[in-house]
């Protein structure tokens, strides 16, 4: 709904006022002038002077009176997008208020499409007119032959069809063959036919959906946690809500926590809304943005499937709002302003009024304690869609049945390989760690090959022949001498990435079919798009894989699953180590077996008695999840305290110190509030600055954000010094 509250006309002096707010690190809305002939609404998108330029801000309130409105400049231009509408406006106040940042911060994050603002230049076109000219060369023949029906083409287009030159149809229409006609600009995307019926829903299926529909056309704020295991059909489930919100008129968004996701999800869609959804992430070009951006705005578009920044659109006639595999941490954003997407959605449900559903087979247990303490609703999926079975997990303990020096494949996981091959299946091996090897060290000396700008080891990519930061991206080739003690032929790989897994396999099963799947072996969504689809043709007989490969997709000829390293990410002090390693693995196994063919996943783990194995092998996650919660509560940790980490850096260590150390002398420190550090951040380097950090813990009934303005607030940063606020971490690096 567009905004209806306008500032008062006002006939008479004086001259009216409002509060502008610019997303530019300046104190707060600046008061500018209303021109007599304009009028500007609440939440108008305007051009204002500051100082020798102009800048893009939004009308906040009315002017505050502070100066003498005779000195103020005037409002330049209103942009012609329709006003952020009040809710959007309270928006932005609350995130910036959770987030500990300045409103003009989160502003930023909506405004970031400037090009959006422009209306979409029309479209020249050019199309048969008056007589043909006396002699034509062959190619402006074809080109009237093609124009002969009289439609409107680009040059471009004509020019493609008729495998000419561009000059020929601007030659005709010199020539005064074709004649320009002016085409309204082009839709950023077909809308979704809603009409369309899905698939025949199952018993569970259809008691969920109707829930959901009920929830969608009462359009009241409810969250809902829509739980099943992979492959009981939640996609099915909240696409029958997308379609009912559709039909009465609504808008809506669905966040996917990874991009590679999108090719499967994204031809889904199509399939069955009959048009590909508006798309939003960093790697859509920005042209498309921009049209997604104003489509948004303008109501065009009615959905968007994009990752955490799709948040920030500007909706007008939101009505659902979907977050899938909402336990996903790449919904937390942890720079500039630090926001889970996931919570933030909610908040956004809430401020509009609308329900929102979180799906995931491996609910956060912030989502989970949310449902027992009554203020999520839970719907179940308990099967999976046709009967498929679970797939039968096994912890192999490799301190017994270990594999051989050197190699990474325990003998149970190479006989289940040679088993899937034998009869046709398709197998996926998994190990979250990109490149050859994750570290590279010298055999005289035992030097280790780090990087110089961050407190981490450089990873050998063989391929390229590299040794690369997976932080900050610098690299150089394997040198051929140890680089400390210059002995030649001295440097030796530890411990295996992908491809040094790869080395193996290959060696092992010379004749299968093996492929990478790692973000840095693909060169983008494209190229993830046509590997799955290699795997759902079965070109594919092993696949090896990091994160990208590990979620959301749906082979059906997948049945064994392989986790080279189970206790990868264990270790550390991160209070959700274990959560998420058992939501990650079991994401993974929920890869095998899909359709008819049974699943079986191997655990590779030096602890077959840890809870996190335990609990995959026995499939008893009720009592892992108890047990967690257990822990959380009795360490005051979240859900059930609340968390708020300060990293301070620089690029003088010193100064990062004596920071630090004098913020932890006033830090917040009384009755349900401690502070602990300062101390380096174990991540102490990063892109060639100084890290230290502070954690401020407090009770669930503290406002700790409070606490944060009060303590920070005062804090003038000089020179390289940037400070980061992050409520709610979900990374301690
Ligand atoms: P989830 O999102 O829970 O992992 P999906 O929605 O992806 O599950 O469903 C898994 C597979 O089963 C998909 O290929 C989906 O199309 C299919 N499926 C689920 N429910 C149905 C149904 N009612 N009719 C036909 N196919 C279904
Ligand atoms: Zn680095």
């Amino acid at each position: 709904m567009p905004d209806s509250d306008t500032t008062s006309p006002g006939l008479f002096a004086p001259p009216r006022t409002v509060q502008v707010l610019l997303p530019l690190p300046v104190p707060g809305p600046y008061d500018y002038a209303v021109p007599e002939d304009l009028e500007v609404p609440l939440g108008a998108i305007v051009r204002v002077p500051l100082g020798v330029r102009e800048v893009t801000g939004v009308v906040w309130g009315e002017g505050s009176g502070d100066v003498d409105v005779a000195k103020l400049r005037p409002i330049s231009e209103i942009k012609n997008v329709p006003p952020l509408t009040e809710t959007m406006r309270t928006f932005v106040s609350w995130v910036a208020r959770y987030t500990v940042s300045a409103e003009s911060s989160v502003l930023r994050m909506i405004l970031r499409m400037p090009e959006a603002l422009e209306p979409p230049a029309p479209i020249r076109a050019l199309r048969l007119a008056g007589e043909p000219p006396e002699r034509l060369t062959p190619a402006r023949r074809r080109v009237l032959e093609i124009m002969a029906d009289g439609l409107a083409r680009t040059p471009k287009e004509i020019a493609h069809l008729a495998g000419v030159g561009i000059s020929v149809p601007k030659g005709l229409q010199n020539a005064g063959a074709l004649e320009e006609v002016i085409l309204p600009a082009r839709r950023a995307v077909p809308p979704p036919d809603a009409q369309v019926e899905g698939p025949n829903l199952s018993g569970d299926q259809e008691t969920a959906a109707a829930s959901l529909g009920d929830a969608v056309d009462k359009q009241v704020y409810e969250a809902i946690l829509l739980e099943g295991v992979t492959g009981s059909g939640k996609t099915e489930v909240y696409f029958d809500a997308i379609a009912r919100a559709l039909r009465s008129g609504q808008q809506v968004l669905v966040l996917l926590p990874e991009i590679a996701l999108s090719a499967q999800f994204l031809a889904r869609f199509e399939a069955r809304f009959n048009a590909p959804p508006a798309v939003w992430h960093s790697g859509v070009a920005r042209r498309q943005r921009r049209d997604v951006w104003r489509g948004v705005a303008t109501g065009e578009v009615r959905v968007v499937v994009g990752a955490r920044s799709a948040l920030f659109l500007p909706f007008r006639e939101l009505g659902l709002i979907v977050v899938d595999e909402e336990h996903d941490g790449s919904f937390k954003q942890d720079d500039g302003v630090c926001y889970n997407a996931r919570d933030m959605a909610v908040l956004r449900a809430s401020l509009e009024s609308v329900p929102i559903v979180l799906c995931s087979a491996t609910p956060s247990l912030e989502t989970l304690v949310n449902v027992d303490r009554g203020r999520y609703r839970r719907l179940d999926l308990p099967v999976r869609h046709a009967g498929a079975a679970m797939p039968e997990v096994r912890a192999v303990d490799m301190t017994k049945e270990g594999a051989e020096r050197g190699k990474w494949l325990s003998p149970r996981l190479a006989d289940a390989l040679t088993a899937a091959l034998e009869a046709g299946e398709q197998s996926l091996l998994y190990l979250n760690r990109r490149g050859y090897a994750p570290l590279t060290l010298c055999r005289t000396c035992g030097h280790r090959l780090a990087c110089p700008n961050c407190s981490a080891w450089l990873v050998e990519h063989r391929h390229r022949g590299r040794l690369q930061c997976h932080h900050c991206g610098i690299w150089s080739p394997r040198p051929e001498a140890c680089p400390e003690c210059q002995t030649p032929d001295s440097l030796v790989a530890c411990g295996p990435g992908v491809e040094r897994l790869a080395e193996e396999v290959a060696e092992r099963f010379p004749d299968a079919a093996m492929e990478i799947m790692a973000s840095d072996t693909l060169m983008g969504p494209a190229d993830v798009a046509a590997l799955v689809e290699r795997m759902e043709k079965g070109e594919v007989d092993i696949l090896i894989g990091t994160q990208v490969a590990a979620k959301g997709h749906h082979f059906p000829m997948l049945t064994v699953v392989g986790v080279v390293d189970a206790d990868l990410g264990l270790d550390g002090g991160d209070p959700r180590a274990m959560e998420r390693t058992w939501q990650l693995l079991h994401q993974v196994s929920g890869r095998a077996g899909r359709e008819e063919r049974p699943g079986q996943v191997f655990l590779q783990t030096f602890e077959p008695a840890h809870p996190v194995m335990h609990a995959l092998v026995s499939g008893d996650r009720e009592r892992f999840l108890e047990r967690e919660k257990e822990g959380r509560e009795e360490a005051g940790m979240p859900p059930y305290g609340r968390l708020a980490g300060i990293v301070i850096s620089g690029t003088k260590e010193s100064e990062v110190r004596a920071l630090a150390q004098d913020l932890a002398r006033r830090a917040p420190r009384g009755p349900g509030i401690d502070t602990f550090g300062p101390a380096p951040a174990p991540l102490s380097l990063l892109r060639g600055r100084f890290r230290w950090r502070l954690l401020v813990k407090a009770g669930r009934d503290v406002n700790i954000q409070a606490a944060l303005r009060t303590w920070l607030a005062p804090v003038q940063l000089k020179g390289s010094l940037r400070l980061q606020i992050d409520v709610d971490p979900l990374s301690f690096l």
